[in-house]
Formats: C-alpha cells, sequence, structure tokens
C-alpha cells in the first residue's frame, strides 16, 4: 500500500489526531492547518491543532484563520492516543518541540517541500503541487468530505499565498483547476481575499519595505541583490517581524539578479544573535535551497529560508560564493 493509501485510511479509521505545522507559518501552513482539521471534524474525529504559544498573535492577515484559544500549545495528556499530522512542514526540526520526538508517536508528513527530509511514518510528499493545500484538497476529495465556506476560503488563501498569486512557476494546471472548484463553489470572495492578503497593510509595514529599499546593494556585476533589516528597523517603525514577507521579492525583481537575499535579525527574546535569511532565485539556474541547506535550512529551488548566528557579512559572503559555485559548476544544480 503506498503511504498515501495509508494516510488515507488512517484518516478514515483513526480516532484522535493533533495537527501541526512549520514554525512561523504562513499561508500555505495555516490554510493546510485548518482546513485539514476541518476535514477530519467532518468526518466525526477528535482533532486538535498544536502551534508553540509564541507564535500568536499570528501575521495580522492570516489571524482570522485561526485564534489563539482555537490552538492547543502544550502536550495534550492523552497524546499517544493521538497520530500526529505535519502540514506543509519539510524538516521536523521547523516545528522542534521535545514531545513530538516520540518513537512511540505515528507522524503523519503532508508537504510539498522537494527536500523534505521524510521525517514521517507514513510520508506523503508531492514536489511538484504547488501548495501543500493542494494535497489536502485531494485527501478531502478521497475521503468525501464536501466543501464548506470556511474551508474553500482557507484552501485559497493557502493556494494564492503559495503560488504568488498564481505567477511563480509551481504553479500548475491542477493549481488553476483547484482555484475554479473553489471559486466555483461559491462562497470564496476573490477580491475580498485580495485585499485581506495585499491591501490593507499597516503603516509600519510599508514603512520598514521603504528601510529595507534603502539598504539595497547589488554584488557581482547584479547577480546577488541583497538587502537588510535590523532589530533597530523593527523597533523604530513598530513593525512586528511577519511585515517582511514580500521583501526579498524586490531584490529578485532587479533586472540581471540570479538571487535576491533579505538578511533580517530577529527580535525575539532569547533569538537577539540569530539573523533569518530568505532567498528567491528568478529562475531554474540557482538552486537556492542548496544554498539555504549550507545554512542549516531548507526550501524549494527558488525560495528557501534559514535562520543562522553568522553575521550579515558572512551570510552575503558565502550566498556569493554558493551563487558563483551553482553557476560555474552546472547550469542545472543537484536538487
Ligand atoms: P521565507 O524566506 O521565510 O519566506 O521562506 C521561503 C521558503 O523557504 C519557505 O516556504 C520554506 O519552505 C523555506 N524555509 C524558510 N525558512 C526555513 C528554515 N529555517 N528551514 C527550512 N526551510 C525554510
Ligand atoms: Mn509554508
Ligand atoms: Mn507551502
Amino acid at each position: 500500500m503506498s503511504d498515501r493509501d495509508a494516510i488515507v485510511q488512517r484518516f478514515r479509521d483513526g480516532d484522535k489526531f493533533l495537527l501541526t505545522t512549520h514554525e512561523n507559518p504562513d499561508g500555505d501552513a495555516l490554510g493546510s492547518l485548518v482546513s485539514m482539521n476541518a476535514v477530519l471534524q467532518a468526518l466525526g474525529k477528535d482533532t486538535v491543532m498544536f502551534m508553540r504559544e509564541d507564535e500568536f498573535p499570528l501575521p495580522y492577515e492570516y489571524r482570522y484563520l485561526l485564534a489563539d484559544d482555537q490552538a492547543i500549545h502544550f502536550e495534550p495528556g492523552d497524546l499517544l492516543d493521538r497520530t500526529v499530522v505535519f502540514l506543509d512542514c519539510g524538516q521536523f526540526e521547523r516545528m522542534d518541540v521535545d514531545f513530538l520526538r516520540n518513537d512511540a508517536l505515528t507522524l503523519i508528513n503532508i508537504d510539498h517541500h522537494h527536500d523534505n527530509t521524510r521525517f514521517g511514518t507514513l510520508n506523503m510528499v508531492e514536489g511538484g503541487a504547488s501548495c501543500t493545500a493542494e494535497l489536502v484538497y485531494s485527501l478531502m476529495k478521497e475521503l468525501g468530505v464536501e466543501l464548506t465556506p470556511f474551508i474553500a476560503d482557507a484552501l485559497y488563501v493557502a493556494l494564492v499565498t503559495d503560488t504568488g498569486r498564481f505567477m511563480y512557476s509551481n504553479t500548475g494546471p491542477d493549481a488553476h483547476r483547484m482555484a475554479a472548484d473553489l471559486i466555483e463553489f461559491g462562497a470564496v470572495d476573490v477580491h475580498d481575499v485580495y485585499v485581506r492578503l495585499f491591501e490593507d497593510q499597516p503603516y509600519a509595514k510599508v514603512q520598514l519595505l521603504a528601510r529595507a529599499l534603502a539598504t539595497l546593494k547589488r554584488f557581482d556585476g547584479g547577480l546577488v541583490t541583497v538587502c537588510n533589516l535590523t532589530k533597530d528597523d523593527f523597533d523604530e517603525t513598530g513593525s512586528e517581524e511577519t511585515f517582511t514577507e514580500g521583501i526579498v521579492d524586490f531584490a529578485r525583481s532587479v533586472s540581471g539578479t540570479e538571487v535576491g537575499v533579505l538578511v533580517r535579525e530577529l527580535t525575539g527574546e532569547g533569538r537577539e544573535h540569530q539573523s533569518k535569511i530568505s532567498l528567491r532565485s528568478s529562475g531554474d539556474t540557482v538552486d537556492v535551497s542548496a544554498i539555504a541547506r549550507g545554512f542549516g535550512g531548507g526550501g524549494h529551488r527558488q525560495a528557501a529560508g534559514a535562520t543562522t548566528e553568522k553575521t550579515v557579512e558572512q551570510i552575503i559572503n558565502e550566498v556569493r560564493d554558493a551563487v558563483r559555485e551553482q553557476l560555474a559548476g552546472d547550469a542545472t544544480p543537484a536538487a
């Protein structure tokens, strides 16, 4: 039996589930989490969603999907009775909580990162899928669960955000068919989703963007374009960490750029010496997930990230070296 079939069977036969996703959740992470949860509820299952307390408040644009008290923040007493489901999480370390490191647990891993480490007991990893929500949608249909307005909206938000509004190269016919289904169902207000996700921006967020753009630097004849933000930039504009969403795309968008980079200092307690790196490649020539793995992170070929204690200068130098190596080595670097 394939892992996918075994997962479907487990969803049919199991009684209790615990669902989770990666840290710093994005639209796909949250959309997949809450829609999978609703699908299991529709099947009459006892299901809980786990997310660390420090993830709240969620990014403002996704806050309506999941209230703080709709998730649990600690190990449930009946953990060993529950099947654990990871959604959109390429590595176990991206939801690194001690209680989930337990060999007695059955872990289901549903994801679309090509470099997923297949850490689950059962793994449904489809690197060609545009988003994890696409996999949730196909499981939902196979399980015979009907769309609801809530599920349709959550799946649509995941789809729109992970495909870059249907523009990234991961946007295949399945993504468009799914969008058509969700819109046809009648409960997705396309323009309303657009406004919620991309308009209505807090002023501080646009000020943070202005600061990041003021730091824009080009290296190696423009092949590598970098922005960076310090903790002061967040403090002085009154920005939350999640306000950086989308900034790295401006670095990539500069003509001639192979890799766009955003380096930002983390602001959370105890993380002051760490920086988050976001990498985006403009074509298929450079695989940024390989570069991110060099910093202990990972991701997709064209969008990847990592967290590191290295300085901005070290990071930039290492990224430049890695880009140079990939461009010199082969036009089709190893995945
Ligand atoms: P971001 O730059 O945070 O928007 O992340 C881009 C992509 O890189 C995400 O979709 C993840 O797949 C991946 N990613 C980001 N941060 C990490 C990390 N610390 N470890 C592994 N993968 C990451
Ligand atoms: Mn994600
Ligand atoms: Mn995703």
